[in-house]
């Protein structure tokens, strides 16, 4: 019943509920009225990752993003090439570290079941988490660390705001963005990053070719696993634990107070049981729309 009320709470009263986890002044009755939630929530909304559950700011907004008419944004997908083995399906766990914490309720259980992820990470996350970068770093068989940016900030190369942050908003702003990722990475002893996957996964057509000129693919996804680490943990793991051959699902490995991440960490032992191949996106093949990849 609390995923039900938190969820149908975001739909229903979207700035009321500010942050995740804001359950308290929201009424049982409410919910018992209504449906289960059918917008998805976003993949990656700045707010998730900015704002402290106890911090209430700008909300998720189910209305659209406040944007100019000249800019087409887009939120690319990508999958990875199939297994076509029936009972063996191919997945791409990927997880983003935006800023803040690590949550070892995930990490712990990719080390301890040998799963392979593909993590992408920004400087401002990397700075604050240096234990869990060399746990990272200690097991190269199992991730792959890419690219989140340097500030978390959209790379998207017009002034225009998402889910209440605003984009880089010049071309000169997420060449910073992007480059001032790598750049951090480098630094911390990680391998050259050859992905890239921006704040709120969302971008317009001239940053995507940008980025592609910089030397990156640009890595959108085909399942929202937790929906900005905002989803409840049960509805977290239906999503992901359902993840069909080719799939590539995002979720979040830095909001270890999120009930999200309980259900992620449950979905990848479901998977698992399920004989689920995990793949890295270095390891495989990969098509993503939008002219992310080819
Ligand atoms: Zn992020």
């Amino acid at each position: 019943m609390k995923n039900l009320v938190l969820t149908s709470a975001l739909l229903l009263a979207p700035v009321a509920t500010a942050a995740a986890g804001q359950t308290a002044t929201i009424q049982p009755v409410v919910a018992a009225t209504m449906p289960a939630p059918v917008v998805p929530l976003s993949s990656d909304p700045g707010t998730a990752d900015t704002a402290p559950k106890s911090t209430p700011k700008a909300a998720p907004r189910q209305t659209p993003p406040k944007q100019t008419s000249s800019t087409k944004l887009v939120e690319p997908h990508l999958r990875v090439a199939r297994s076509e083995i029936k009972g063996h399906a191919r997945v791409a766990l990927t997880f983003d570290a935006c800023m803040g914490k690590a949550d070892e309720r995930i990490l712990s259980v990719l080390v301890s079941e040998r799963i392979p992820a593909t993590i992408f990470v920004t400087a401002r996350w990397l700075k604050h988490n240096p234990q869990a970068l060399q746990v990272m770093l200690a097991n190269p068989d199992l991730f792959e660390l890419e690219n989140h940016g340097q500030n978390h900030i959209p790379a998207v190369d017009k002034p225009v705001s998402i889910y209440g942050i605003a984009s880089a908003g010049s071309p000169e702003a997420v060449r910073l963005e992007v480059q001032g990722g790598a750049d951090a990475m480098l630094a911390a002893g990680i391998p050259a990053p050859r992905w890239f996957r921006g704040s709120t996964a969302k971008y317009d057509l001239s940053s995507i070719a940008q980025i592609r000129a910089m030397g990156y693919r640009i890595a959108g996804y085909s399942v929202n696993g937790d929906g900005g680490s905002l989803l409840g943990a049960a509805i977290t793991e239906k999503r992901i634990s359902s993840a069909k051959d080719g799939d590539v699902v995002i979720s979040h490995i830095n909001q270890p107070t999120h009930a999200a991440g309980e259900g992620v960490a449950k979905a990848i032992l479901d998977l698992k049981a399920k004989g689920t191949e995990f793949v890295r996106l270095q390891d495989v093949e990969d098509r993503g729309d939008d002219d992310t990849t080819e």
